[in-house]
């Protein structure tokens, strides 16, 4: 019988003091008893709106209740029906806004911990030898190209290969996994177990290749003469800036370029690792959302005296999920809200010594329904720092849609799609952070398995 009323699990974390020194997994697997109570308390509804808000529709339920029968083997298999990804996406999806926040027990008990939940039985899995990769058809003689390594292409590959086409996968830089590797920080998730799910993927005959940036090394037209379809899941790579004086400062980083250099060139082991990283004593990071959050954390980890999150709303507005708010607090990091960078200030030798910031109010809700903040005339002062983090957003590196001139954009630089979800170049389809602007790693895993399903018809029907 379930057992809803038992307390939910939420398994055990790194101490705040010990973690905020290094870089090492904050979360813990469940153990097996923890597991067990916890799949327990799914009542196994017959309509479940778990599964019915996950944007890759994971059947929950059904992996639960194989999970409470100890078939991990196939508990995992029911989740890779739908899903490639389920030790990434227990670890990093926001479960509060699809599955767990929608939730039969959520009120009343506390939502069951979907999260943990999957990601147990993919790590038990794979630590059991009982992961094995989805079938595949029988060779179709098609070939399909995949632009970039992150969630999107990987879910397209997957899928596309499941289908019987021949994939290959072009990544520009020197790994794949796309802001899984280069922005998501290895305490949150480990390295190793993107490099697993990648070898999955790869053992279900797709090829990656690296250091292939389509657009230089080789153009999109150049692709659909090798390829029978291609599929653009390239990102949304580029940082937006604040556009304020000083901006040029030595001392400040765009989070795209401070995440790169600690989670992919692993700048925190230097001078083991080739590229140095340069972090002051009081650090302050601009943003409200998941990189903001990353960002502050791993500068934390750097050793300053001080992180400070600058935020220009309130923390109520604050996009980040709440989980990593609150770790980000538990291990040191203080917030500041409703402020406005107005100026960075440099000393002699062209250093940041502090910005200048004005103070906020909320004003009228915008399109999104969050509070704008507006400014309060006088209140300006000086904020202290020597390290700036700027993450305030991202947007589509130009360089395909400037090399593939057919290819309809915003003028965001976002990929535009038609009604039927094809870019305006026959044969070519796009996914992800691309057409989306910046979303989630399940939003760009939708997509990617939506348009392998449409390459799929395309290459059967022409169409
Ligand atoms: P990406 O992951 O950006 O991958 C694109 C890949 O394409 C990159 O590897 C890039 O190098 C490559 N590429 C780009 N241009 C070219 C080219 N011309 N040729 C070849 N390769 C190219 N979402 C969550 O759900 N949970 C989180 O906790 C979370 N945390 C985040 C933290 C940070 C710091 C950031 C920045 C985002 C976070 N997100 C999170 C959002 C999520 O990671 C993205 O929405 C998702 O990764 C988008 O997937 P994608 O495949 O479209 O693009």
């Amino acid at each position: 019988m379930p057992n809803p009323s038992a307390p939910r699990q939420n398994g055990k974390q790194l101490d705040p003091q010990i973690r905020k020194k290094n870089f090492e997994e904050v979360a813990q697997i469940f153990t097996q008893e923890e597991a067990l109570a916890e799949a327990e308390r799914c009542l196994n509804c017959k309509n479940p709106r778990c599964q019915a808000n996950c944007p890759v529709g994971v059947q929950i339920p059904a992996f639960i209740a194989l999970l409470k029968e100890g078939k991990v083997g196939q508990a995992v298999a029911k989740i890779m029906e739908t899903s490639l990804l389920p030790a990434i996406c227990g670890r990093v999806c926001p479960q509060e806004k699809h599955c767990e926040g929608n939730c039969v027990l959520r009120e009343k008990f506390g939502a069951v911990n979907i999260g943990m939940l999957e990601r147990y039985t993919a790590d038990t899995a794979r630590k059991e030898g009982l992961l094995q990769p989805p079938v595949c058809a029988s060779a179709t003689g098609k070939k399909v190209a995949c632009i970039g390594s992150g969630p999107s292409s990987i879910a397209a590959a997957a899928e596309l290969a499941r289908a019987g086409h021949t994939v290959t996968v072009f990544e520009a830089l020197h790994a794949f996994g796309g802001v899984l590797r280069y922005g998501i920080p290895s305490f949150r998730l480990p390295r190793e177990v993107i490099d697993r799910e990648i070898e999955t993927v790869k053992s279900m005959g797709v090829t990656f290749k690296t250091d292939v940036l389509i657009g230089a090394t080789e153009k999109v037209a150049d692709l659909l003469k090798d390829f029978d379809a291609v599929y653009i899941g390239s990102g949304a790579g580029l940082p937006t800036l604040l556009g304020i004086p000083g901006e040029s400062a030595v001392g400040v980083y765009s989070a795209n370029e401070f995440l790169t250099r600690v989670n992919l060139m692993q700048a925190y082991k230097f001078p083991q690792t080739d590229t140095p990283i340069q972090i002051g004593k009081h650090v302050v990071v601009f943003g409200g959302g998941n990189s903001a959050m990353d960002a502050a954390r791993c500068a934390m980890r750097l050793g300053p005296q001080s992180v400070t999150v600058a935020y220009r709303r309130s923390a109520a507005e604050m996009p980040a999920r709440a989980a990593e708010v609150a770790h980000a607090k538990e291990e040191g990091v203080a917030f500041d809200y409703l402020i406005t960078p107005k100026e960075i200030l440099q000393d002699e030798s062209g250093r940041v010594k502090g910005i200048k910031c004005t103070r906020n109010e909320l004003g009228t809700p915008d399109a999104k329904g969050r509070r704008r903040p507006v400014e309060i005339p006088g209140s300006d002062f000086v904020l202290p720092a020597d390290t700036i983090i700027v993450a305030i957003g991202q947007r589509p590196n130009p360089i395909i849609a400037k090399t593939t001139p057919e290819l309809k954009t915003t003028e965001r630089g976002v990929l535009e799609l038609d009604e039927q979800g094809k870019t305006s170049l026959p044969g070519v389809y796009a996914g992800g952070d691309i057409i989306r602007g910046g979303a989630t790693v399940l939003l760009a895993m939708k997509d990617g398995i939506e348009a392998a399903h449409r390459i799929n018809a395309y290459l059967k029907e022409g169409k």
